[in-house]
């Protein structure tokens, strides 16, 4: 068995997979559920390995290099995304932009914690001051809270204001609410 594809995103893998499948290939996703159990230990875990026998290599590998290059899209008049509301353009996109903000400001709010302690010793270390440790911990866990506590506000100002974007014209905005369920379902239902 050859190694065809390797990703760390779990759909990703299972698309190739099921891309060589369609097209008489037998290709298996390796692990996916171990690797799965923990994302942030998906790159020791070894990733998401899609394989497949030794002979089908250079016929899987044209299949792929087709797919990564974009040849296997669909053709925009195809597609079932929404237009942009700008240009009536079809280059519509996920924008992943305020999605990796609000991360880095999460992150940066957990590293309050270990920064504040590292001032305070910093601190007693100069200074041979009494170390004010309860302080210390109740300052940086407001801080905390505090750059937490704004993330829901944040989310809805950049994420869900900002959450499609025109490679046109460089629009972006909010797709409409959905429909209520019930109306969704009676639309199902009837159809
Ligand atoms: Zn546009």
């Amino acid at each position: 068995m050859r190694r065809a594809y390797w990703t760390l995103d779990w759909y990703d893998a299972h698309i190739v997979a099921q891309m060589l499948h369609h097209e008489g290939i037998d290709a298996w996703v390796f692990n996916d559920n171990i690797v799965r159990t923990d994302w942030m230990q998906a790159i020791a875990y070894g990733g998401y390995r899609v394989m497949i026998d030794d002979g089908e290599l250079a016929d899987a590998q044209k299949h792929i290099d087709d797919y990564l290059h974009g040849k296997r899209r669909l053709a925009a008049a195809d597609d079932d995304l929404d237009l942009c509301p700008n240009c009536g353009g079809h280059a519509v996109r996920d924008n992943a932009v305020p999605r990796r903000l609000l991360f880095i400001w999460f992150f940066l709010s957990f590293l309050s914690v270990p920064v504040f302690v590292a001032i305070a010793v910093a601190h007693y270390a100069s200074s041979l001051s009494h170390i004010d440790i309860v302080g210390t911990v109740a300052l940086s866990t407001a801080v905390f809270f505090l750059l937490t506590a704004v993330l829901p506000p944040l989310y809805s100002a950049f994420r869900l204001k900002w959450q499609y974007r025109c490679d046109n014209c460089a629009h972006r905005w909010q797709s409409p609410p959905q429909e209520r369920w019930s109306i969704l379902r009676d639309r199902a239902s009837g159809a």
